[in-house]
């Protein structure tokens, strides 16, 4: 079976393609939404998504040398995501499905992120550690999807982000912040985990603060990793210490960046655990993810086709696994 698969509950417009039969990813075709200055403005990136879809499908088409005759089943993301977002992805992915009578599915974004972690990795049961553009979740699977902990208010990607478009960084942040921080030093910022939470946005209002007040932003960029990172290790050597796991796997955009990949080792180092991190190419958001959940998914019936834009984890059955 052979499912394409269309993302768009962000910045990305995303297709991939996933072989059932030779369980490979062969395309993940994506255009970004980016800018120079400023955030997402969610309508502007409904229109990059309507710009470029015809465009990556071909790409994605291309790259796995396949036809649309080819294809058994489409996959979208359902949600959560921005709203207008996410409409152009379905709308797309179901006028596919109507014009090639393709079986269609919705599917959960964030379970995607995870599922693709596992099948891009060695790991086997580990504790999620889920940090992109729009959440910060630790996950562990249970019965079903359990959220242990959480970012009160901001995810650590948007704090990242909207830090760097306070100071005219530009979007997205967080490799920007990163490059930056390398030639940064310490100032004290404020460390806010409430229980298994943490909280991100006071850390931001001051770091934004001590930049009018003239402090060097190599210096807030590396004390804004530094204290965000730390939050979210501490929360998660709990959730590995309560649960008695052995394995924490990091996925989600914010996985892209080295130091918190070395931070994370060394706290799994000192517990006698391992941490796996997703590959670069599958951290953020991409369309192959999306695929590989529908061919998970694959023996599911779905008639209505909706968004679903605060779709939590929590609340996804994990029938597959
Ligand atoms: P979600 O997957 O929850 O819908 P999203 O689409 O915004 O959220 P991703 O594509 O998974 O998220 O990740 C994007 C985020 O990752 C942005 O906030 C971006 O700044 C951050 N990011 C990307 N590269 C790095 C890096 N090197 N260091 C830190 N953060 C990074």
């Amino acid at each position: 079976m052979i499912v394409l698969a269309v993302e768009s509950s962000a910045h990305t417009f995303g297709i991939g393609i996933f072989d059932g039969k030779n369980k490979k990813i062969v395309a993940n075709a994506r255009d970004v939404f980016s800018t120079e200055q400023g955030g997402m403005i969610p309508t502007k990136v409904a229109e990059h998504h309507i710009a470029v879809k015809e465009k990556v499908l071909a790409q994605a088409l291309k790259e796995a040398d396949l036809e649309m005759k080819d294809i058994s089943l489409i996959s979208y993301t359902q949600g959560p995501g921005l709203a207008p977002a996410l409409l152009v992805g379905r709308d797309f992915a179901v006028a596919l499905a109507e014009e090639h009578k393709i079986k269609l599915l919705g599917v959960n974004h964030i379970a995607a992120h995870l599922e693709i972690g596992l099948f891009c990795t060695k790991a086997k049961d580990p504790i999620f550690l889920f940090c992109s553009g729009a959440n910060t979740q630790v996950i562990v699977h249970e019965d079903k999807y359990r959220i242990f902990g959480e970012a009160l208010s901001i995810a650590v990607g948007n704090a990242l982000d909207k830090f760097a478009r306070e100071i005219g960084l530009g979007f997205p942040g967080g490799p920007k912040v990163e490059a930056l921080a390398k030639k940064g030093k310490y100032v004290a910022l404020p460390y806010s985990v409430k229980g298994m939470d943490v909280d991100f946005s006071g850390i931001v209002t001051r770091a934004v603060q001590l930049y009018k007040k003239g402090v060097a932003k190599e210096d807030l960029c590396f004390s804004l990793q530094e204290t965000c990172f730390a939050m979210l290790i501490e929360v998660t050597e709990r959730a590995l210490a309560h649960c008695e796991k052995k394995e924490v796997l990091l996925i989600g955009g914010v996985a892209a960046n080295k130091r918190f990949a070395e931070m994370l080792d060394a706290m799994c180092s000192q517990r006698g655990a391992k941490a796996y991190i997703v590959p670069l190419m599958y951290a953020g958001d991409q369309g192959a993810m999306i695929a590989y959940q529908g061919w998970l998914e694959r023996k599911r019936e779905q008639k209505e086709f909706d968004i679903n834009p605060k779709w939590r984890v929590d609340e996804v059955s994990t029938f597959w696994k």
